[in-house]
């Protein structure tokens, strides 16, 4: 069809009209030096990152933001700009007992179960959390993957302050906080997960503990629920060398043919820790397509060992880093671990080259959003996934010079570096300043709680 020339004209300036009237948008961050993580591993030495609907809208060069018009510029005038960090297992509201026997042998049944048993309740689950939460956002953490008690708590704390979470409510053979009768926290799962179905910052989840600490008819309900419900399954597995004696003997097969065996080897499951793991494990976890945990420095502090992780990431499973709970690996950043994680796979292999920066950098960001099969919504700045972004400040002293930036920001950056958060497109931390709650109220109640928490020790706690 030929069309006059004139319609010609006027189609065309209507056009040139629309491409130069500047798009609305929520939040523009230009002038960043920004690390996407996409599939080509992209920097953008001078770039704009385009926020919009708690969405990423555009990621290019800085020339990109003029097109664009939105309340509120950040100009990072260099500032590195990352994806959020992803920690793929914690238990944040165990701040409260942050640095409690720290160096006691069977600590987790002398002394943190006894503690939980007696103290835990609602209060100290909220304030611990959001505690914890302040935390991980001041070091760059913008998804929390929890398990613990009183989830519900877990879940007001993580709205409350604006980050992201998969809860998972925990699940035991015995009596705890939330749930006087054994098993009792599967019941309470899936109320909490009736009532945060469509949130769209928290994912509910069932926590089974461990393989050990559930018998077999329960882990396979956890199973069935799991698929019924669409939740993710949060576990500890191959974390101690007694639950492979007592698998091996009760069960003839390894943890995770355990739980292969009830059902629970899915997509669904993120298995936290996997140290001790066979290759003939890491090849069913891989046909499984489960997602794993990598807890490095709260490993290596228990002395507990080296997980094979570095293997697996390689062999391309789906692996995340996490911090464990603060009794564990005390604290809630990765960006201070990143350098561990490298550093001794690296001892552990007796080669520096097998674990160069950038695996790790993959691990806390893409490599967690994968074992949450989460890879289409997070882990990379990219066009389409939300708006989970973290602005590291250029001036920081270890971060100068700057010749390779996966090296800057593995082996040299730390949680203070982070200067800015956001959270599915809103602003939670600016310039190091908390803007979604008052941190001193936060600081005060934990202060009371320990005060609390030191009497009961101090009386006996058993
Ligand atoms: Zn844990």
């Amino acid at each position: 069809m030929r069309l006059p020339l004139f319609t010609c004209f006027a189609l065309i300036s209507s056009v040139l009209m629309l491409s130069a009237a500047p798009q609305p948008a929520d939040l523009i961050i230009t002038h960043a030096h920004i690390v996407t993580m996409n599939a080509t591993r992209e920097i953008i030495q001078d770039g704009a990152v385009i926020i919009k609907d708690a969405r990423i809208l555009a990621v290019g060069p800085a020339a990109l933001a003029a097109n664009y018009t939105a309340p509120k510029t950040i100009d990072a005038r260099g500032d590195l700009v990352l994806p959020g960090m992803i920690n793929t297992h914690t238990h944040a509201s165990m701040t409260v007992f942050r640095g409690l026997g720290d160096d006691v042998r069977d600590r987790l049944t002398k002394l943190i179960f006894p503690l939980e048993k007696n103290l835990i309740d609602r209060e100290l689950t909220y304030w611990g959390a959001l505690h914890g939460f302040i935390e991980m956002v001041e070091g760059g953490v913008t998804t929390a993957v929890d398990m613990y008690y009183f989830e519900d708590e877990v879940a007001r704390a993580a709205k409350k302050i604006g980050i992201r979470g998969v809860l998972g409510e925990s699940i035991l053979n015995f009596p705890t906080p939330d749930s006087p009768q054994p098993y009792g926290g599967l019941v309470y799962a899936k109320k909490f997960a009736a009532d945060y179905r469509h949130d769209p910052l928290i994912t509910p989840a069932l926590a089974p503990h461990a393989p050990y600490s559930l018998d077999a008819d329960h882990l396979r309900l956890v199973a069935q629920a799991s698929a019924e419900l669409d939740l993710p399954v949060l576990i500890h597995v191959a974390e101690m060398t007694d639950e492979i004696t007592t698998l091996r003997k009760n069960h003839h097969m390894t943890p995770v043919e355990y739980l292969d065996s009830v059902g629970l080897l899915t997509p669904r499951l993120v298995a936290a820790h996997c140290i001790f793991v066979t290759d003939s494990d890491i090849a069913l976890m891989k046909t499984r397509d489960i997602g794993i945990a990598h807890n490095m420095v709260a490993n290596i502090k228990s002395a507990k060992g080296v997980s094979p992780a570095l293997k697996m990431h390689d062999d391309g499973l789906r692996v995340g880093l996490g911090t464990d709970g603060p009794m564990s690996g005390n604290t809630l950043d990765l960006i201070g671990q990143l350098g561990y994680v490298a550093k001794l796979h690296k001892l552990d292999r007796k080669d520096r080259n097998v674990m160069p920066a950038l695996k790790a950098m993959e691990m806390a960001t893409l490599g967690g959003a994968r074992a949450l099969h989460r890879e289409n919504d997070l882990g990379s700045l990219e066009p389409g996934k939300l708006a989970d972004v973290i602005i590291l400040d250029h001036e920081s002293t270890a971060l100068i010079p700057l010749y390779d930036v996966y090296s800057a920001l593995v082996y040299a950056a730390g949680p203070r570096d982070v200067r800015t958060t956001i959270i599915h497109g809103r602003v939670i931390m600016e310039d190091r300043k908390l803007l979604t709650i008052d941190v001193t109220e936060v600081k005060t109640r934990m202060r009371a709680i320990a005060a609390r928490i030191t009497a009961a020790v101090a009386a006996g706690i058993k």
